[in-house]
């Protein structure tokens, strides 16, 4: 017999999470969260936690708000699920540092140029003051931009904090549950298929990252989503040698409360494959020894590799698909899903439960792709 739930989330990675915990927040009841693996097994804990709109954004316009947004969103979630979920996420509010080429760094500049003029707060560093802000790095930069409101977040700890909140909040949470179809009642989606149950739902969110491109065809929709794997390498250190995230070419370090290096990251389009690969190391450790020369000699710890969700046109698709009544997909957030997962899910919320939708999603409708 068919099991019920008023709400399935598919995927609980931060997407997936962050809608559970908002619509148990605004007094849903009956909300089930599926996942195939474990609760933030994927992307979502693979990642390195930076909320980076200024350091990573290509220029002006919705992508930027919505990312400027989801960083404001934090300031007021992070207390939220200190609170709540007794967990710290490490929301740090340090800045994030961009280092230049010593023979000039073009792009960077016109960054530099207009986020000024869009009134973010971006600064110039000669190479002396960035020899002072971090000692440990490498002498031989151009200076660096420091964007001082790009912040970052223990992901791990994020993700335990929603899914605990959420539970806190009556949400259910299954594990090991892989959702292989769908059920119909005429044109309407009316539940889920996993291989040994049914469940009937009132509404259905798929949040399932780098997989959705899967989901979609069980639905007969193409999804335009694909995996980009991203390697990281992990080294638990005595002394921290930086205190800041740092951009460099090819990529970047980042620091943790913990002791804990990361070094990220490649974008690679090779399918499901989460390999660690000899040349995905060899790029990480050729990056971390052109910042930190220091390091040479230091063991790393480990290295993992997370998919990405990349849409087409590299934006998220956030929304109800049409012709499937209460059938919302929440995906595609490529390297910012940590920054805009959270914020993502409020939103999705707002729109199940009819409040007014507090930033403007239509840039990243799944209409665009005609869903
Ligand atoms: C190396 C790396 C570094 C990154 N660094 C950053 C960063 O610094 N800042 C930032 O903002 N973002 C970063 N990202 C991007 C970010 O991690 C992702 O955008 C984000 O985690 C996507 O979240 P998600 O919930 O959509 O996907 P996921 O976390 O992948 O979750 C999807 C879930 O769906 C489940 N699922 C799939 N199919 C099914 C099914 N059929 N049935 C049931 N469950 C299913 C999966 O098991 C999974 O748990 C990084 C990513 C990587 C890989």
């Amino acid at each position: 017999m068919a099991k019920t739930a008023d709400i399935i989330i598919v995927g609980a990675g931060v997407v997936g999470c962050s809608v559970a915990y908002h619509l148990a927040r605004m007094g849903v009841k009956g909300i089930l969260v599926l996942d195939r693996g474990q609760i933030g097994g994927e992307a979502s804990t693979a990642a390195a936690g930076m909320l980076a709109p200024q350091c990573e954004a290509p220029g002006p316009g919705p992508f930027l708000d919505f990312c400027l947004a989801a960083r404001r969103y934090y300031e007021r979630l992070a207390p939220e699920l200190k609170e709540i979920a007794r967990t710290d996420i490490e929301y740090l509010d340090w800045g994030i540092l961009h280092l230049l080429d010593e023979e000039g760094d073009e792009a960077a500049e016109g960054r530099y140029r207009w986020q000024r003029e869009l009134g973010l707060t971006v600064e110039r560093l000669t190479p002396e003051e960035v020899f002072k802000l971090e000692p440990g790095l490498t002498k031989e930069v151009g200076g660096a931009l420091f964007f001082p409101d790009d912040h970052h977040v223990n992901n791990a700890e994020l993700i335990c904090a929603l899914a605990q909140a959420a539970r806190s909040h009556g949400v259910r949470i299954v594990e090991g549950c892989t959702v292989s179809g769908f059920i119909y009642d005429g044109d309407k989606v009316a539940g889920i298929r996993t291989p040994d149950e049914i469940f009937t739902a009132g509404y259905i969110v798929l949040c399932t990252g780098a997989w959705s491109w899967q989901l979609g065809v069980l639905l007969g929709r193409r999804i335009p989503v694909e995996p980009a794997r991203g390697q990281i390498l992990y080294a638990e250190l005595p002394e921290l040698p930086v205190r800041h995230p740092v951009w460099g070419k090819g990529g970047y370090v980042v620091p943790r409360l913990n002791g804990g290096l990361i070094v990220g990251s490649t974008v690679e389009y090779v399918g499901f494959d989460k390999s660690v690969t000899l040349d995905g190391i060899r790029r990480l450790s050729e990056l971390t020894l052109a910042l930190l020369p220091g390091l040479a000699e230091q063991p790393f710890t480990r290295a993992w590799a997370g998919l990405r969700p990349h849409a087409k046109d590299g934006l998220p698709l956030i929304g109800p698909l049409q012709g499937l009544d209460r059938l919302y997909i929440a995906t595609g957030h490529f390297r910012n899903g940590i920054l805009l997962g959270p914020l993502t899910g409020r939103l999705v919320a707002e729109m199940i439960v009819g409040e007014p939708v507090s930033f403007p999603l239509d840039a990243f409708s799944p209409g665009r792709f005609g869903l």
